[in-house]
């Protein structure tokens, strides 16, 4: 298991399959209605058509966003397992994925859920990648006094980013 990927990440269904090969086979019916009844001059049942022909396109094309999602999620997720190291700059992970804007889909994947176990820090243009060796590890902890949640390594102390308090990294969640 890559330990950056989650359990969202999966393969397509064959019951989903199934479902979508429906969704196109009453596309290609809707469109043959449309044609013949444009062909008849009936102008109002045919824009009624055009809502059906949308209705089964959406399950289709969230299929394929979701499937090009997974995709760039496991490309990103086998190259950050391939690293030993525990943080990347951002800038040199623009290099090495081959996907257009990274960081930006990185962020986006995170907040879907089909990606975990890293952390961007914007401030210090750094991907964290949490979670990875035994010895140390990265720990997400809330500020004591504002609340506010970062990363810090195991067993280091640094202050907090808003409002300058001591953190301890010995809080593991
Ligand atoms: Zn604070």
């Amino acid at each position: 298991m890559n330990p950056f990927l989650t359990s969202k990440v999966t393969e397509l269904s064959r019951s989903r399959s199934i479902y979508l090969g429906f969704c196109a086979f009453m596309e290609v019916i809707i469109i043959m209605a449309m044609v013949s009844l444009l062909k008849d001059g009936k102008w109002s049942s045919a824009l009624l058509g055009l809502l059906f022909l949308l209705g089964f396109a959406r399950p289709i094309v969230r299929e394929i966003i979701k499937q090009r999602d997974f995709k760039n999620a496991k490309e990103i997720a086998s190259y950050f397992n391939g690293i030993p190291s525990e943080s990347i700059k951002m800038s040199q992970i623009n290099q090495k994925i081959r996907i257009a804007d990274p960081i930006k889909q990185i962020e986006r994947l995170l907040k879907k859920g089909y990606l975990t176990n890293i952390h961007l820090d914007w401030e210090k243009d750094l991907v964290v990648l949490m979670a990875l060796g035994s010895s140390k590890r990265y720990v997400e902890i809330s500020c004591p006094n504002c609340g506010a949640k970062t990363v810090i390594l195991q067993g280091r102390v640094k202050n907090c980013e808003y409002c300058g308090s001591t953190l301890l990294g010995n809080k593991s969640e």
